[in-house]
């Protein structure tokens, strides 16, 4: 039994899926499942959200990647 990648929807096998959690001050503020095509997407969006020249948040978010 595979879960589906929160990206594309598409089932994944728990080997090769990616389970990520987004922390704000040390609580959970998102948690998503994607297959390694959605999580290199994700890791690139978030990286340019996170980039100094558009860094008006605050900077103690962090990812966990289980
Ligand atoms: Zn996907």
């Amino acid at each position: 039994m595979s879960d589906p990648c929160d990206g594309c929807g598409q089932s994944v096998e728990d080997a090769l899926a990616r389970d990520v959690r987004l922390q704000v001050d040390r609580s959970t503020v998102d948690s998503q499942r994607f297959c390694p095509t959605c999580f290199a997407e994700w890791i690139t969006k978030y990286q340019e959200q996170m980039s100094p020249s558009s860094n008006h948040e605050s900077s103690d978010a962090d990812i966990i990647v289980d």
